[in-house]
């Protein structure tokens, strides 16, 4: 983990193996100090803490969560007393995504030599996420902490002078999706709606609706984005991904054409220019959420989660190259 300034009042923490739960926190170091995102566990979210403190010594008396998921939001009992600033949509859906239970049983599975291989035996890409999330992570005593300030399309913040605007544009990674602009700064936090150089996840929403945010990331014509994921960019990294997107899809639809499953089509496309990015197995997600996008399926149809990490697991093996979530 380091940090980096990126403008006068802007800083953010990066986490540099840039794999699943290694999501990136911001910092707007004026008027009391408001943090975006809190990491995914607690030992994350302390050391984030103390590298902002570096700059900001009090605590933040705000937070902003860019979204629902749990690496976004884990470490959010740490800042007691603060606001917590979200999306409307975001309480109700950490209560269903980010139920940090689910994790810590996989974690303590993999933990023990016997129950990993009983899991491996079935599930073998859940016993290889697992595996590796248990190199970095430890889940032990989250509690979730839920948004209390919820914002429907638009929020402004004047931090003495500095404005914040908080732009609603889920769903297309996850329901609660916000882009936080620094307009005077030309900073933006993107949360995951930008992934850089590691393949893109998303769980809820449409390309159609991710397309038209990240054209607006485009519009808005920063200097700097602070990813979700991924080290810090200009536009060209927005265009790289949508890019990525774009490909997909349209490789996508030609399988889909030919009566393809999604898991067969995924270890079919080719990586192309994006084979470089971390784990791109992860390409089944974007195939997977494609098919259900031409089969008219509603944009929040659940995600099995074991059965996505065994198709990821699926397509590494058939690529030949070591599984990475
Ligand atoms: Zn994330």
């Amino acid at each position: 983990m380091k940090m980096r300034q990126v403008s006068d009042n802007c800083y953010t923490v990066l986490n540099e193996k840039n794999r699943v739960c290694d999501a990136n926190s911001g910092l707007i170091n004026r008027g009391g100090g408001v943090v975006i995102d809190t990491q995914s566990d607690l030992p994350h979210a302390r050391q984030m803490i103390e590298l902002f403190s570096k700059v900001w010594p009090a605590m933040p008396r705000r937070v902003i969560n860019t979204h629902e998921d749990g690496d976004h939001v884990w470490g959010n009992q740490l800042f007691e007393g603060a606001e917590i600033i979200a999306h409307r949509s975001v309480p109700e859906r950490m209560r269903h995504v980010a139920d940090p239970e689910e994790s810590r049983k996989l974690l303590a599975g993999v933990r023990n030599e016997q129950t990993r291989a009983a899991i491996s035996a079935v599930n073998p890409g859940l016993a290889a996420a697992g595996q590796q999330l248990s190199e970095d992570y430890n889940f032990e005593g989250i509690e979730l902490v839920l948004p209390t300030t919820l914002f429907d399309a638009r929020y402004v913040l004047d931090l003495n002078g500095v404005e914040v605007h908080l732009i609603y544009v889920g769903p297309c990674h996850q329901v609660g999706d916000t882009i936080i602009h620094v307009p005077n700064e030309r900073v933006i936090f993107a949360g995951d709606v930008l992934f850089r150089q590691c393949t893109p996840m998303g769980w809820t929403g449409s390309y159609e609706k991710w397309f038209q945010c990240l054209d607006l990331l485009i519009k808005l014509a920063p200097e700097t984005v602070v990813p979700g994921h991924g080290p810090v960019c200009g536009v060209e990294g927005v265009i790289e991904m949508k890019a990525y997107l774009q490909y997909v899809l349209e490789e996508s639809r030609k399988y889909f054409d030919n009566g393809l499953p999604a898991l067969e089509a995924a270890k079919k496309i080719e990586f192309g220019p994006y084979g470089d990015w971390r784990a791109p197995a992860r390409l089944f997600m974007n195939v997977e959420r494609a098919y259900r996008e031409f089969r008219s399926e509603p944009p929040d149809a659940p995600w099995d989660t074991t059965a996505t990490f065994d198709a990821i697991y699926e397509v590494a093996k058939a690529k030949g190259i070591t599984v990475e979530f």
